[in-house]
C-alpha cells in the first residue's frame, strides 16, 4: 500500500454537513457519520474500518470534498444540508469524485432556507436530519437551519456564514452557478493564507465570488 501524500498547501472542496447542537450552539456534523466538526479546532479524520492513519487508499475514511458542487448539491436540496467550501491537509487522497483528507476545517457556509410553506419538503428535510443526528455524543437532533443559528455557526467557527435564500431547485444549480462555484472555490484557496493574515484586499475579494454564487443561485 502506497503512502499518501502529506500536502503542505491545503484543497479546497464543496461538502455538506448536517446542524448539530451543543450547549454553546449550532454546530457541523458529517452527514454520514456520528462526527462533529468542532468550532475553531481542525478537525481529524478516524477510520471505523481500523486504518491507524486515516485517510488510506484503500478504505473509505477520511474528511469528503468534491469540486464539483452539483454532487453535493441534493442534500442542500432534499435535506436541508449546510452547504460549505472546506480546506483539507494533511494526507490527502484522490477519491472517486474529489478527495478525502486528514485533517479539514470549513472556510465558508451557506445554510438552506426551508420555507415553512413547503411542508412535504420541511417534514421531509427534517426527518432526515434528525435520523443521522441520532445519538450523537453531547448533541440534541438537529434542527433545520434558521437565519439566527447560520450566523451563529458563522460566529463560532469564525467563516462568514450566508443564508441561501430559498432551497434552489436542481435547475437552478446547472447554470451560471457551476462556474461562479468554481470561482468560490478557487479564491477560498487562494486567498487562504493572505485571510488568515488580516489581507482586507483578500476578504474582499473572496466575499465578491461569493456574493456572485448567491447571486447565481437566485437567478440574479
Ligand atoms: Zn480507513
Amino acid at each position: 500500500m502506497t503512502e499518501a501524500p502529506d500536502l503542505a498547501t491545503p484543497i479546497v472542496g464543496w461538502r455538506v454537513w448536517l446542524m448539530g447542537w451543543d450547549e454553546d450552539g449550532p454546530t457541523l456534523v458529517s452527514p454520514v457519520a456520528p462526527f462533529t466538526w468542532l468550532p475553531r479546532v481542525a478537525a481529524t479524520a478516524g477510520c471505523r474500518a481500523g486504518c491507524t492513519q486515516a485517510p488510506t487508499w484503500d478504505c473509505h475514511c477520511g474528511l469528503y470534498a468534491t469540486a464539483d458542487l452539483r454532487l453535493v448539491a441534493p442534500m442542500v436540496i432534499s435535506a436541508g444540508a449546510i452547504l460549505g467550501c472546506a480546506a483539507l491537509w494533511g494526507r490527502v487522497v484522490e477519491a472517486t469524485d474529489g478527495w478525502r483528507g486528514e485533517r479539514g476545517y470549513p472556510l465558508v457556509l451557506f445554510a438552506p432556507t426551508v420555507d415553512g410553506r413547503d411542508r412535504r419538503r420541511r417534514d421531509l428535510a427534517l426527518a432526515f436530519a434528525r435520523t443521522r443526528s441520532l445519538r450523537l455524543p453531547g448533541s440534541r437532533p438537529a434542527d433545520l437551519p434558521v437565519a439566527a443559528s447560520t450566523a451563529a455557526l458563522g460566529r463560532r467557527y469564525a467563516v462568514p456564514a450566508h443564508p441561501l435564500p430559498a432551497v434552489p431547485r436542481p435547475a437552478v444549480w446547472e447554470s451560471d452557478v457551476a462556474r461562479r462555484a468554481t470561482e468560490v472555490r478557487e479564491e477560498a484557496a487562494r486567498g487562504l493564507g493572505a485571510r488568515r493574515l488580516g489581507d482586507r484586499d483578500a476578504d474582499a475579494r473572496f466575499a465578491r465570488t461569493v456574493g456572485a454564487m448567491l447571486a447565481a443561485l437566485q437567478g440574479g
